[in-house]
């Protein structure tokens, strides 16, 4: 098996103007029906083949069979009203139309393992798919049932946890959980965001990761980001709680981020996903600073626990942009590889 630094995209790459509005989150689709769920498989592969073409070793679906990364998922369940949304804050920073939970919440069916099946079947290659975590669901929606963050969290792992096991006896290799939501809420990743994190995760056969990031290039995220200072040392509540936890990956932001390496330290034992690629600013990184910011992280980790990754979803780039940074992503890679020797 080759010894070089493997690569992947943290979740979501571009949708083709055909299957949804581009540079847009939560875009209406643009067909309905079969004519929908064929151009979906379509763009899914068109994803697959943009990765492969770039050379990345782990593969996603880019997410082009969802809207949302989170809303998504929950519209699949049941005890939720996905008609009448209701406005709420998401982290604390922009306003959003969300799902409401009116019931119980119960998984009465597969929610993607179509999709994993379809994505096992575009490469021989090792395939990530990803799902929300469960703190992150809870702040993408409105609750009018549990009336309990925590509560409600605990009913998501479980059905996480049904949707994960499918996934990984799909074929899936990577089942990874985003949340976003640990680099906002401290005192709930300490008390119970962990925990439910390894629930959704539990008696997985395959590799599991968490995707803890400064959000998308939007708007607000990057007002956000202009007020935290110097240094982004939020990693620092959360880092030691995962080396301990049972999660094996931890996909982070360090491009163009202020966060200080060193906190990757922090990860003893755990694969980290070093996040070489921003995803809030068109220009195209060069394989050479994607691979400056790997050497980095090599001074905290050994280099078989370093994966090159992006730093978010590339969901709001336009197309050609994401499909350069996903070759700048896999050249800088084997930059470093070639220059550690690594074949
Ligand atoms: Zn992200």
């Amino acid at each position: 098996m080759s010894q070089r630094i493997k690569t992947a995209i943290s979740g979501s790459l571009p949708k083709p103007a055909w299957l949804a509005e581009p540079e847009k989150l939560w875009a209406p689709w643009q067909l309905q029906g079969e004519a929908l769920e064929q151009a979906k498989a379509d763009a899914m592969r068109l994803a697959v083949d943009d990765q492969l073409r770039a050379g990345i070793t782990v593969i996603g679906d880019g997410e082009q069979t969802r809207q949302h990364f989170v809303t998504t998922f929950i519209e699949h369940l049941s005890g939720v009203d996905f008609v009448n949304r209701k406005t709420v804050r998401i982290r604390n920073r922009y306003d959003a139309d969300v799902p409401v939970v009116i019931d119980k919440v119960v998984r009465t069916k597969s929610v993607f393992v179509e999709d994993a099946k379809r994505l096992r079947k575009l490469t021989k290659g090792p395939i990530k798919f990803t799902l929300p975590g469960p703190m992150t669901m809870i702040d993408t929606l409105f609750d009018d049932y549990y009336k309990s963050r925590e509560k409600l969290a605990w009913a998501f792992a479980e059905i996480l946890n049904q949707e994960a096991l499918e996934l990984a006896a799909a074929g899936i290799d990577v089942v990874q959980f985003d949340e976003p939501a640990f680099n906002v809420f401290f005192d709930e990743v300490r008390d119970w965001g962990v925990k439910t994190l390894e629930r959704a995760a539990q008696g997985l056969s395959c590799k599991s990761a968490v995707h803890i990031c400064y959000g998308y290039g939007i708007e607000a995220n990057i007002k956000w980001k202009q007020g935290l200072g110097e240094e982004w040392r939020q990693y620092e509540h959360v880092f030691p709680l995962l080396a301990n936890s049972t999660i094996d990956q931890v996909s982070l932001e360090c491009q163009n981020s202020r966060v200080p390496m060193e906190l990757i330290a922090m990860l003893k034992g755990k694969d980290v996903m070093v996040g070489a690629i921003d995803v809030a600013t068109s220009t195209v990184e060069t394989p050479e600073q994607v691979a400056d910011v790997l050497r980095r992280a090599l001074k905290y980790v050994d280099v078989k626990h370093i994966h090159g990754c992006t730093n978010c979803g590339l969901v709001t780039m336009p197309r050609d942009i994401a499909a350069a940074k996903l070759q700048a992503l896999a050249a800088g890679a084997d930059l470093l590889s070639k220059e550690l020797g690594l074949d």
